[in-house]
């Protein structure tokens, strides 16, 4: 079998034609059309086990924010994906967060971390109510 990929590690974006084994456990037996010997390894990655970072967002109880956006540390298993994303679903956070904050540990038992990518600063309650309601009256 045959598959065309486009290469996403550099702005070439070479696109690239892979052979392939198919069984169990596929082989990449040849890739053409890469500029560089990265194109080849990316597309043996990619078609064995992709790879993604993925970015999402975690709400925040007490912030100055009601929501903090999270990313995984390094890329992760594209399988993995919807295991990792119920993770995030179900963690609940209290403020403050700081940027680079280890959300969970070891998403989904693999070797990444969840991090925040932005700051949450504590703030009372009342004054979060105050917020919400006057953004909805000047909503209306
Ligand atoms: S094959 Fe090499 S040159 Fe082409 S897009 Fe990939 S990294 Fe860039």
């Amino acid at each position: 079998m045959r598959k065309e990929l486009i290469c996403v590690i550099c702005p070439n974006g070479c696109q690239l034609q892979a052979e392939i084994q198919e069984g169990e456990q596929p082989v990449v037996t040849n890739v053409t059309g890469n500029l560089c010997d990265k194109g080849p390894e990316w597309a043996r990655q990619e078609i064995v086990n992709p790879m993604r970072t993925i970015a999402s967002s975690m709400l925040v109880e007490d912030g100055d924010f009601p929501m903090v956006s999270v990313r995984t540390e390094s890329p992760i298993p594209l399988k993995k994906i919807f295991e990792v994303m119920e993770e995030i679903k179900a963690a609940r956070l209290a403020a403050p967060v700081k940027i680079g904050d280890v959300i969970i540990e070891k998403v989904a038992g693999l070797p990444c971390n969840i991090i925040a990518t932005r700051n949450v600063k504590k703030e009372a309650k009342a004054e979060v109510k105050a917020k919400v309601e006057a953004k909805a009256e000047a909503e209306y």
